[in-house]
């Protein structure tokens, strides 16, 4: 059974050191979280399974990591600066804000229920800088909203440094900021956060092919890389279009409380890099885009067999980091009923997400007998380089179970008397709980299967 609400998974993740309250001790501050221990380990490993699946398992996407912060002028010509805004609306009543496209019912205040609701306003979402000595406070750059306009920026660069034909994309990982009216639902909505996008550059008339492709192959990578069940998974087409978009589609997951966005799939047509070019006029470009007179470069494509130079359209796929790693852990946890009044709380994590990949558990604390021959297999695992190997020296086996199956930890391995003996030692298998007696020599052949399963 995964966890039934939001509510399970924010003990744990406080407890067990995934994530914490941001600016905790001085009261927190809305929509900031900080990634504990394990938290960094998960999402480290989240950013590991969608590189590995986009870069290197490819040869048509090359990897970019952008600056945070930049001049103004992308977000102007992005359209940003102008329409990057939510709809906000006040009760007069008890004075809650709220983002209208996001009420139970846009003529009731969510709070209170007061039908004296005012008109939206639009709400300027992206978070504006004040760089540099001569600046006088006055906002002259900007967090990045996302990561896809610096990408279409970096077009010609990457392009010169690696050419490519068409279709072959960019892809980056990194942090985003933006100044949402409500943070909530814990991290699945947040001020600042982290997207995975891919952007894929194709030709016009291949634009469709290539946004269908992107759909099955990213939906897929939910399922089989995340370990999400495909009937927890579903496509939903947005309803309105935004002005550039040709087609939208995101992924939702069901939440505890229904189907909610985890990743937006979009065909974003020439806009972009229409938008960023140089010498517009010298393109045919469809979308509808502001006239770009601060450019310095021309972000179009020559093809090397008819010497055609155009704009390509651009596929998007954009993931939230911190919403899939939320979907991750709601969908590993797991409360069991052991008989006899006793339960565990298990986080059945795909191994290769587990956030520790082995633990090496002396049965008694401070035997240094039993410490050296666990430091020898912690070592051992340690050289398969496949992440974080823990070694407990609490003397406490039971509690170091339970403490393992919460982290999600695959597999314990308990050094016991025995083991001097006869050189061999008990695996204990997370989900199962079932335990088998292997000899030393073939713990990390052991381990590395069950970690690759
Ligand atoms: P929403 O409609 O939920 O505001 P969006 O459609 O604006 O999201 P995109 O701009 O398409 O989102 O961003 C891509 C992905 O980034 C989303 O699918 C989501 O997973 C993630 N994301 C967006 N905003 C946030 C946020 N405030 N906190 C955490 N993740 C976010």
């Amino acid at each position: 059974m995964p966890a039934k609400t939001v509510n399970d998974i924010v003990a744990l993740c406080k407890r067990r050191g995934f994530i914490f309250t941001g600016s905790e001790i001085y009261g927190g501050l809305g929509g900031a979280y900080d990634y504990g221990p394990y938290g960094v380990e998960l999402m480290k490993n989240i950013r590991d399974a969608w590189w590995n699946a986009m870069i290197y398992s490819r040869n048509d996407v090359e990897g970019l990591d952008a600056a945070l912060i930049s001049n103004r002028l992308l977000w102007k010509y992005s359209g940003h600066e102008a329409g990057f805004s939510d709809p906000l609306v006040e009760c007069k009543k008890c004075g809650t804000r709220m983002r209208q496209d996001k009420m139970k019912d846009t003529s009731k205040c969510d709070n209170c229920g007061s039908t004296e609701i005012t008109e939206p306003r639009a709400y300027q979402l992206m978070m504006g800088l004040s760089i540099g000595a001569t600046s006088d406070g006055a906002i002259n750059a900007y967090l990045r909203p996302e990561t896809a306009t610096t990408t279409y920026t970096n077009f010609k660069n990457v392009l010169d440094a690696k050419p490519h034909k068409l279709p072959f994309g960019i892809a980056q990982i990194g942090k985003a900021f933006r100044n949402e009216i409500s943070p909530r639902g814990f991290v699945f909505r947040m001020r600042e956060f982290e997207q995975a996008e891919l952007q894929y550059f194709v030709r016009p008339d291949q634009d469709e092919q290539y946004h269908k492709m992107w759909m099955d192959t990213r939906l897929a990578w939910w399922i089989n890389e995340l370990g999400i069940p495909a009937e927890k998974l579903r496509f939903m087409p947005h309803e309105k279009l935004a002005h550039y978009a040709k087609a939208a589609v995101d992924i939702e997951y069901e939440f505890p409380d229904g189907f909610d966005e985890v990743e937006g799939i979009h065909n974003r047509q020439d806009f972009d890099l229409g938008s960023h070019t140089k010498s517009q006029n010298e393109f045919e470009i469809h979308a509808n885009v502001l006239e770009n007179k601060d450019s310095t470069t021309k972000l179009s494509y020559s093809d090397p067999q008819t010497g055609e130079n155009f704009i390509p359209y651009v596929i998007e796929t954009a993931m939230g980091v911190n919403r899939a790693m939320l979907a991750v852990m709601l969908e590993a946890y797991t409360e069991e009923d052991l008989g006899d009044g006793k339960s565990r709380t298990v986080l059945k994590l795909k191994p290769k997400l587990a956030p520790v990949k082995a633990a090496v558990i002396p049965l008694a604390r401070n035997v240094p007998e039993l410490l050296e021959i666990a430091t020898n297999i912690e070592n051992d695992l340690r050289k398969l380089a496949i992440g974080r190997i823990e070694l407990e020296n609490s003397g406490n086996i039971g509690k170091n179970y339970r403490r393992h199956d919460e982290i999600g930890t695959p597999v314990c391995i308990t050094v016991d008397h025995q083991t001097m003996e006869d050189n061999t030692v008990t695996l204990r298998h997370r989900d199962s709980m079932a335990q088998e007696r292997i000899a030393i020599t073939d713990v990390p052949r052991r381990v590395l299967e069950i970690v690759n399963g």
